[in-house]
């Protein structure tokens, strides 16, 4: 039997990773559960995995969470600190999938605590990634990567063999305006840029990807947890979302993953590994999927791509200034208050406009995010004016 905490338990990775704790109810016991204020959800989950512990972030739910939780024997707790304090309840298994850098604190404290972390947040990774893989190497943590695309290189890459790895090739849908033209990409709606054609997920990453600015994270993502040079790190577009990513080794044998579109699968190999899960997932069938097809990204049309690839490679702040101006452009997006196209323009001029020391710590990593937010809150008010 192994304990479970879920950090972001009301959200789309945390309610598919409840689906197939609850699939097994012999196998995974639920030690915690937290979300941010959706305490209708999260008291329902609590109620129905017996969790110890049920967490709100915004302290000022915590009064409906105690009162949704009357008579069962699950505990309430409410503020950030008691999100910290549930990443670090001695679960088995930690996983991460708050959304944001909101996650920071509470992955540091899962990671700090020395268990394993099944990490889908991934913004965490690309604002302190460094100072993430450090603790986990000195914490004795073991980092899992649920995020599909690392989820298959983690499964195709082999450690011992790192000098003849050749290539990472991280594959991207393109997302729902892939063929669009930048003209018609000027006028996007919320509504049309959170129905991904691919995948179900939070509005967030929703519209990462539409901007391609997910790729972008990923492939800082995916240097932070592989040791292999960024320049040696692809991004090729896949449309049918099957091929989850490929790893090259010098021999020209290239290995990649493959299963559908469904972050039940990856999630699945995080909770069972070293082992394997079944999961509802029907077999793939390549014969009715018939062809696989793959192009170049299209830089001009999707700027975050090149944004992200310059960060990673000027490294110290930059890959935080790049995700906390983009968090705080897609919500102004969300709310209809700047236009689809000003998402990746935005955090363009954050990073023209700010150029701080590289980070030493998560305090400085924290003051470089809250310091980007203000310069790209700015630009997002010029934008309404
Ligand atoms: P959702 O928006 O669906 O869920 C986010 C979760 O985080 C919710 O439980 C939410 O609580 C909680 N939350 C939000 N803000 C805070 C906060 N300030 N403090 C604490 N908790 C908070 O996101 P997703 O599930 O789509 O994504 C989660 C992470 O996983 C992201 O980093 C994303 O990039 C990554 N990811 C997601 C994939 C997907 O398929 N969805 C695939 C790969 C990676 P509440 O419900 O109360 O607001």
């Amino acid at each position: 039997m192994k304990t479970v905490t879920i950090l972001g338990a009301t959200g789309s990775v945390g309610t598919s990773t409840l689906d197939l704790i609850e699939r097994e109810p012999d196998r995974f016991s639920v030690r915690a559960l937290t979300a941010n204020c959706d305490v209708e959800r999260l008291a329902a989950a609590a109620r129905r995995t017996r969790a110890e512990l049920a967490v709100v972030a915004d302290e000022s739910c915590l009064p409906a969470l105690r009162e949704a939780l009357r008579g069962t024997d699950t505990d309430a707790a409410g503020g950030a600190q008691a999100v910290c304090d549930a990443a670090r309840s001695g679960a088995d298994l930690t996983v991460g999938a708050i959304v944001g850098c909101a996650g920071l604190r509470p992955v540091m404290a899962a990671v700090e605590r020395g268990g394993t972390v099944v990490l889908a947040n991934k913004e965490p990774l690309v604002s302190a990634g460094e100072l993430v893989v450090n603790a986990a190497r000195r914490f004795g943590a073991t980092l899992l990567p649920a995020d599909s695309e690392h989820n298959a290189i983690f499964q195709c890459f082999d450690p011992a063999q790192v000098k003849h790895v050749r290539r990472i090739i991280l594959t991207a849908s393109g997302g729902p305006f892939r063929d669009w033209s930048l003209e018609r990409m000027r006028d996007v709606t919320p509504q049309q840029a959170v129905a991904h054609p691919n995948w179900t997920m939070g509005a967030k990453i929703s519209v990462d990807s539409a901007t391609m600015m997910n790729k972008g994270l990923e492939l800082i993502e995916a240097a932070r947890l592989f040791p292999v040079d960024p320049d040696r790190i692809e991004i090729i577009v896949h449309r049918q979302s099957l091929v989850h990513s490929l790893v090259e080794y010098a021999d020209g044998s290239v290995l990649a993953q493959l299963g559908p579109a469904d972050m039940r699968t990856p999630i699945a190999y995080c909770l069972a590994w070293p082992e394997r899960m079944a999961t509802p997932m029907a077999p793939l069938d390549l014969v009715a999927v018939g062809r696989l097809d793959f192009e170049a990204p299209d830089d001009q049309r999707f700027p975050a791509l090149a944004l992200a690839r310059r960060a990673l490679t000027a490294g110290g702040a930059r890959p935080a200034i790049l995700n906390a101006a983009n968090e705080v452009a897609v919500a102004a997006f969300l709310a209809g208050k700047i236009g689809f196209l000003e998402i990746a323009a935005i955090v363009a001029d954050t990073l023209d406009r700010y150029d701080p020391p590289a980070p030493e710590t998560l305090d400085d990593v924290l003051a470089i995010d809250d310091e980007a937010r203000t310069i790209a809150g700015e630009r997002v008010e010029d934008c309404v004016t």
